[in-house]
C-alpha cells in the first residue's frame, strides 16, 4: 500500500506561531456579519492549512486540545485571539455567545444546511429563542442528517478538525460537498442584510 504525503509540513507549536507572525490569511471580507467563532475558526485553519491542535494550542495554550473550550465570551481571551486572527474586536466579541453562557454543559451546534453551503454559521443559532435562519427560513438542525449525532457547540481540536461536518460521522452539512472555502462571499447581498438586522435586534 502506497503511503499518503502528509498535507501538513509538520511544525512545533512554536513555529506554527511564527508562521503566524510573518502573516495570516483571513481576510474580514471572507466574513458575514454574526459569523460565530467556530465559524470564524474554520475559515482561519483552513486558509493557514492548520490543524486543529495547533489552532487550539494558539488561541487557549492551557487547554487540552481534545477538552476544548465553550465559544463564550469570559471563557476564551479576547486578547490573544485578537492577536492570532488579527480581527477587530467587536467582531470577535459580537462571534461569541454572552457571558450567561458561562459554565453550562456544551450546547448542540445549531445550523442551517443552506448557510453551511455558504460556509456560514451565525452566533444567532445557538440562541434558544432563535428556531429559523433569518436569511433563508429554514428550520435550525441539530442533529445530522446522515448518522443522527449532534455535535457539540464547542472550540475543540476534533471540531476545528471537521468545518462544516458532523463530529461523529464527518458528513457535510450543507447539501452536497462544501466546495472549499472560496474568497467570495457566496451569500447573497439580501440574505447578509437579513442577518444584519436580526443581529441589530
Ligand atoms: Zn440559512
Ligand atoms: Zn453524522
Amino acid at each position: 500500500m502506497a503511503l499518503k504525503r502528509s498535507i501538513f509540513p509538520i511544525l512545533e507549536f512554536d513555529e506554527w506561531e511564527l508562521s503566524l507572525t510573518r502573516g495570516s490569511a483571513l481576510d474580514p471580507k471572507w466574513l458575514v456579519p454574526g459569523e460565530s467563532l467556530v465559524s470564524i475558526l474554520w475559515k482561519f485553519a483552513s486558509a493557514n492549512v492548520l490543524p486543529g491542535e495547533a489552532l487550539m494550542h494558539l488561541i487557549s495554550p492551557r487547554v487540552g486540545p481534545p477538552e476544548g473550550v465553550a465559544p463564550v465570551n469570559i471563557e476564551i481571551a479576547l486578547r490573544r485571539l485578537r492577536q492570532i486572527l488579527r480581527l477587530p474586536t467587536d467582531v470577535l466579541r459580537v462571534s461569541m455567545l454572552g457571558e450567561a453562557f458561562h459554565g453550562r454543559a456544551p450546547q448542540a451546534f445549531r445550523y442551517c444546511r443552506l448557510c453551511a453551503s455558504h460556509g456560514y454559521h451565525s452566533v444567532l443559532y445557538q440562541l434558544e429563542d432563535e428556531d429559523r435562519c433569518t436569511a433563508h427560513q429554514q428550520l435550525l438542525r441539530r442533529q445530522c442528517p446522515y448518522c443522527g449525532g449532534v455535535t457539540p457547540y464547542i472550540v475543540n481540536a476534533s471540531v476545528i478538525a471537521a468545518p462544516f461536518r458532523c463530529a461523529s460521522c464527518h458528513s457535510h452539512f450543507s447539501y452536497g460537498q462544501l466546495p472549499l472555502f472560496s474568497t467570495i462571499s457566496a451569500m447573497r447581498r439580501r440574505d447578509r442584510d437579513a442577518i444584519r438586522r436580526r443581529l441589530l435586534l
